[in-house]
């Protein structure tokens, strides 16, 4: 209670980063891909100060999508054009492009039907928007799939509660539990036959492999610029396609009752502008690099492959989700670092700490049992580190390896 002293203040100026240095190998899945590139370093520093984007905001339309310098209009069509979509806007997360999709796509007290391996702000969009969540179950364990049938099933369910179709259908392309990658696209053409919009969460995989949001039949595409475009945050993907586009994006029709004023072209669901400054700048200039980097997605799932084919080798170990895996987020089960943990003096934290001591971090500290990780974006060098690191802890402590 001492008050903002001088002292108490000290502590925020020269703020240092544990997890982030180079020489550390970060397997936190949300990590791999929002690593900067060194285009989006040095943006970073240049548009560091406030509305650092705004200075050549065109006076007579002022809005960022509208900025030419630096090239923000031009980038939002390229980014269009790279998901195959009609038209993008840059927000300031991926669940923000989810809460503009639900409240300018239903109205409150409709159903809107989600996965249920969304990501928790999936569920809470829904609830700010003031909408019910109806699920589509996934299979169990060890796959843990979410299949097209089961949309099916509980858009059938969903008519005979309500008598009509939901608002809107949400898919998680891949999820944050197992990384499995659904079947968007038979997703996509049951949204169709529905005529329902299909809302497209590729939190996990625009930006890091190929997507294209038209032959996956998605209406709203949405993407975590933060998590998979190497971008500082908060940075999120709203990509529209045709039929929605105008409806999500409608203009201000607000005048003031006493002075008159109104606001015809800022975009009411985007409170006008979003992001107008470093995390947009750094968004940008990664932009060529992610363009590039999603044709080697192939590369990366080698690499995830690989490291589950040695992680298995270990007594009581396996990876969860779908088999063979199409992504680069994994779940781990091992009831062999289990047992161990049991009778360690640090009990769960010892893998976290031996991982620690060979510069790898990122399992989340005190979990043996289930834990996750991300390859993406590791080399191969970096990819057998690991491996072995696994190996040798395992080995430490008396576990079988096959
Ligand atoms: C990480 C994640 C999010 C959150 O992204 P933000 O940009 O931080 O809002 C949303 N959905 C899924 C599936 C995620 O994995």
């Amino acid at each position: 209670m001492g008050g903002l002293t001088p002292d108490r203040l000290s502590r925020y100026r020269e703020l240092r980063r544990e997890l982030g240095r180079e020489g550390l190998i970060n397997l936190n899945p949300i990590q791999r891909g929002g690593i900067l590139t060194p285009e989006a370093r040095r943006a970073l520093l240049e548009f560091g100060d406030g509305y650092s984007v705004c200075d050549w905001c065109p006076p007579k339309t002022p809005r960022l999508d509208r900025i030419e310098r630096p090239p923000v209009a031009d980038f939002l069509e390229d980014l269009a054009e790279f998901l195959n979509l009609k038209v993008a806007r840059v927000v300031t997360r991926c669940r923000e492009g989810k809460f503009i999709a639900f409240s300018s796509l239903a109205s409150p007290g409709d159903c809107v039907v989600v996965d249920s391996l969304a990501h928790y702000s999936t569920y809470l969009a829904a609830e700010l928007a003031r909408l019910r969540v109806r699920e589509v179950p996934h299979s169990g364990p060890p796959e843990f799939r979410i299949s097209p049938q089961a949309y099916q099933e509980t858009l059938e369910r969903v008519r005979r509660e309500t008598g009509k179709p939901p608002a809107l259908v949400l898919l998680t392309h891949v999820d944050s539990f197992y990384g499995n990658l659904t079947e968007a696209e038979e997703v996509g053409k049951l949204c169709r036959e529905w005529g329902v919009p299909f809302l497209l969460n590729a939190a996990y995989t625009a930006g890091v492999m190929p997507v294209d949001g038209r032959r996956l039949g998605a209406d709203v595409l949405v993407s975590s610029g933060h998590k998979s475009w190497a971008a500082s945050a908060p940075t999120g993907i709203l990509a529209l396609g045709e039929g929605v586009a105008e409806r999500v994006l409608r203009r201000s029709e607000v005048r003031g009752d006493w002075s008159g004023r109104s606001f015809p072209e800022k975009e009411t669901a985007l409170l006008g502008c979003t992001v107008m400054g470093a995390p947009l700048a750094t968004l940008m200039a990664s932009f060529p690099h992610v363009v590039e980097r999603v044709g080697r997605w192939e590369e990366e799932v080698r690499k995830v492959r690989y490291l589950v084919g040695e992680l298995e080798r270990i007594e009581g170990t396996r990876q969860l989700g779908e088999r063979p895996k199409r992504h680069t987020l994994v779940q781990v089960e091992s009831e062999g670092f289990y047992r161990v943990s049991q009778k360690h003096r640090r009990r769960g934290f010892f893998l976290y700490e031996e991982l620690r001591e060979r510069g790898i971090v990122g399992i989340q500290p005190g979990l043996t049992r289930h834990f996750k990780l991300n390859t993406y974006g590791l080399s191969w060098e970096e990819v057998k580190l690991v491996a072995e690191s696994f190996l040798e802890i395992a080995r430490k402590y008396g576990l079988g390896i096959t």
